[in-house]
């Protein structure tokens, strides 16, 4: 008999198991505007397509004009307006993605949480919207400061890299699910089975991933 391994199923969070955060996000990206009167038009479509991307980077992208401790300032007011009431107000878990989850842990696997937001960040999403129980570990790989290059697909391999190094499974046994180019190509960088979820709200994004799907319940065939 063959001894049982579980797998590794490698999660990013936004974009594929939660809708309406850049709903929400767009908002306090509006607010912020008013608020330091920064004469910037901020439309949903503009937000949706840089998704992906932290919050630092996001600032920048909309603020150019400020300086680096301006951006870090709007950083801890955006920490404060995203709280739980505004995740609870905007964010609620992607179609079916309670029950791909549990399935997965009920079969003995490990869900895990590679994202760009900060771990207590990335911890108060999983928990307003329900889902944090079914995770073994979450990565939280926010950008911390504005100098040096960021490469999310590489922190994101890293972390992945690093835990089923750490649970002994090989990569034939991982299976990296997301909606951005990052995510898939940290997937393939560690030779795992790559899955890109497509959601009608966000602008087309071409990836080499293994399959592309438009259903999370499609995952539940590498039971
Ligand atoms: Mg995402």
């Amino acid at each position: 008999m063959t001894k049982l391994t579980g797998k590794i199923f490698a999660w990013d969070f936004h974009g594929t198991l939660e809708q309406g955060t850049e709903v929400g996000f767009a908002q306090i990206l509006r607010n912020i505007a008013r608020k330091i009167n920064y004469k910037r038009r901020i439309s949903l479509e503009e937000v949706r397509k840089y998704f992906g991307i932290s919050v630092l980077d996001y600032l920048k992208q909309f603020f150019p004009t400020l300086s680096n401790e301006e951006v870090y300032q709007l950083r801890e007011y955006v920490k404060d307006i995203q709280n739980q009431k505004h995740i609870q107000k905007y964010i609620k878990p992607a179609p079916y993605a309670h029950e791909v989850l549990a399935k997965i842990k009920t079969a003995g696997h490990k869900n895990i949480i590679i994202s760009t937001s900060s771990y207590a960040h990335i911890n108060r999403f999983l928990e307003v919207i329900g889902v944090i129980g079914y995770f073994d570990e979450i990565f939280g790989i926010d950008r911390h400061v504005l100098e040096g290059d960021f490469d999310i697909a590489r922190e994101k391999t890293q972390a992945i890299e690093g835990f089923a190094q750490k649970h002994k499974i090989k990569s034939k046994n991982i299976v990296v699910i997301g909606d951005r180019s990052d995510d898939i190509n940290a997937g393939i960088n560690i030779g795992a089975k790559t899955y890109q979820y497509i959601t009608p709200d966000f602008p087309h994004i071409a990836t080499n991933a293994d399959f592309k799907i438009y259903d999370l319940r499609e995952i539940l065939r590498e039971l």
